[in-house]
């Protein structure tokens, strides 16, 4: 199995089948709330595992989809394609820079974010700027 400093940018592993894939391609995802989890989970499939999921009914994508949320849980420290949907709205919805970048928030600023205390605008490049969340 390939290392985190093998691998291309914007690569990622598929928590289905396990096979390292280019992210930026990918267009299929699981988007999960989890016990725990403040933020919405979005886990992303490969292409082939993605094509195999638009031809399944709706009782085996739910298995898909708890098969892939095991996966996750119980191997936490591989490269999995899964971001959160803060993470993808950071990066303007660019997978492959969610993953490679990450969130970039102190653990304050994101569960504020989160619980809808503060906004925050994102702007192209390097400017991220916060502003209280009003009651208008
Ligand atoms: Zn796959």
């Amino acid at each position: 199995m390939n290392s985190t400093q093998d691998l291309d940018y914007g690569h990622a592993m598929c928590p289905h089948c396990r096979q390292w894939f280019d992210a930026a391609a990918s267009k299929y995802c699981i988007s999960l709330l989890l016990p725990g989890v403040p933020d919405r989970l979005c886990i992303f499939l490969c292409q082939t595992c993605q094509r195999k999921a638009e031809g399944l009914d709706a009782s085996q994508v739910k298995t898909l989809h708890k098969r892939c949320s095991e996966t996750l849980y119980s191997e936490r420290d591989l490269n999995w394609s899964v971001t959160t949907e803060l993470t993808l709205r950071l990066h303007g919805g660019d997978l492959a820079a969610a993953l490679e970048f990450g969130l970039g928030l102190s653990n304050v600023v994101y569960t504020a974010v989160i619980n809808g205390e503060i906004d925050l605008c994102v702007y192209p490049g390097i400017h991220i700027s916060y502003a209280a969340g009003g009651n208008e």
